[in-house]
């Protein structure tokens, strides 16, 4: 019966798990944005709810232009090696991006990456968004930004150590960010709190950046225990060469039982990050939006289409009461995945 699985969440991962080159992989992402949208007050949910669709699919956008449109610029925006830049605390830490840039030189931060400074940048841009009541340029903001919160919730985004390199556990990024929430998500409670309004964007930022960067160690000490413990053909879906199964970004795929330890060791840990990134993902559109005005948005769509997604939205808000973050389409996806 094992094998059968194992078989299946083989298949279904080599399919579905996205790896590096989604930052938290589909499900995660589609999840964070779709959580931020319910987190959001009415008087702004209603206009995020009739586009959710939308929120969701561009969640994933900024990792597309990274990976399938090599765009450059893209690159640094996804992490930030904070071991690169010889940081402390928050305050040690340049305040802009224009202020990182003057210390370091561009080329540096293209390298070492500019995570907390873009999420800034975009806060400040979907402000002027919402001012001029730009519909497209809100949602696609917003959406962007959504993921960039999200990366910044992955512990190593914060960290040279992005991929356990130098750890030997090369291929623990995809383990933490796309497999466990793929296998263990559904069981995930996401609610959270309404948003609120931030008064000081950057020293949030920068407070998520740190609290992330905290979890390194224990994120890569528990996994590197386990691995004493357990032989290669315990850690990973082994393939018929006899090497660790890769899925086709090239990344190992691990084994069932071993993502199942590892995701109860880590004590709920990546659901507690992805609670919190929907959080900061609500509360910075909410921020945004009150520091433009809180202008009025139900007249950016057509009457028709908010009264025919009105009942679903109580029906999604029902539910998300209750934790769970409905409708997403990746669901289906990864349902095979998590029905062991
Ligand atoms: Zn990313």
């Amino acid at each position: 019966m094992k094998r059968i699985f194992i078989t299946i969440a083989a298949i279904s991962t080599l399919a579905c798990s996205y790896s590096l080159v989604l930052g938290w992989g589909t499900w995660g992402h589609y999840h964070i944005n779709k959580g931020a949208v319910l987190a959001l007050p009415s008087e702004m949910g209603m206009f995020f709810y009739n586009h959710s669709d939308y929120i969701m699919e561009e969640s994933t956008g900024p990792d597309m232009r990274k990976y399938t449109l090599k765009d450059k610029a893209e690159g640094p925006r996804h992490y930030i090696d904070l071991e690169r830049y010889n940081y402390k605390t928050p305050a040690g830490m340049p305040r802009t991006l224009d202020d990182a840039i003057a210390r370091y030189g561009k080329d540096t931060v293209d390298k070492y990456g500019i995570l907390p400074w873009y999420i800034q940048d975009m806060v400040s841009k979907l402000t002027t968004a919402f001012k001029n009541k730009r519909k497209q340029e809100i949602l696609f903001l917003a959406s962007d930004l959504g993921h960039y919160v999200a990366d910044a919730y992955m512990p190593l985004h914060t960290t040279i150590n992005h991929n356990g390199q130098f750890t030997g556990q090369d291929g623990i990024h995809a383990f933490w960010e796309s497999q466990l929430p793929e296998l263990f998500g559904r069981n995930y409670k996401l609610f959270v709190n309404q948003a609120g309004y931030i008064g000081n964007v950057e020293q949030a930022v920068w407070n998520a950046i740190d609290s992330s960067h905290r979890l390194v160690p224990v994120l890569l000490a528990t996994e590197r225990e386990m691995r004493k413990d357990n032989p290669e053909d315990k850690q990973y879906v082994m393939a018929p060469s006899g090497q660790p199964l890769k899925n086709k970004y090239n990344q190992p795929v691990h084994a069932y039982e071993y993502a199942h330890v590892y995701h109860e060791l880590l004590n709920g840990m990546v659901e507690k990050q992805m609670r919190a990134a929907i959080k900061m993902t609500a509360d910075l559109w909410f921020t945004a939006w009150t520091n433009a005005g809180a202008p009025d948005l139900s007249d950016l769509d057509p009457d028709y289409v908010t009264q025919r997604n009105k009942a679903y939205y109580k029906e999604d808000m029902k539910a998300w009461k209750k934790g769970k973050v409905r409708g997403c389409k990746v669901d289906k996806e990864f349902e095979e995945l998590a029905k062991h």
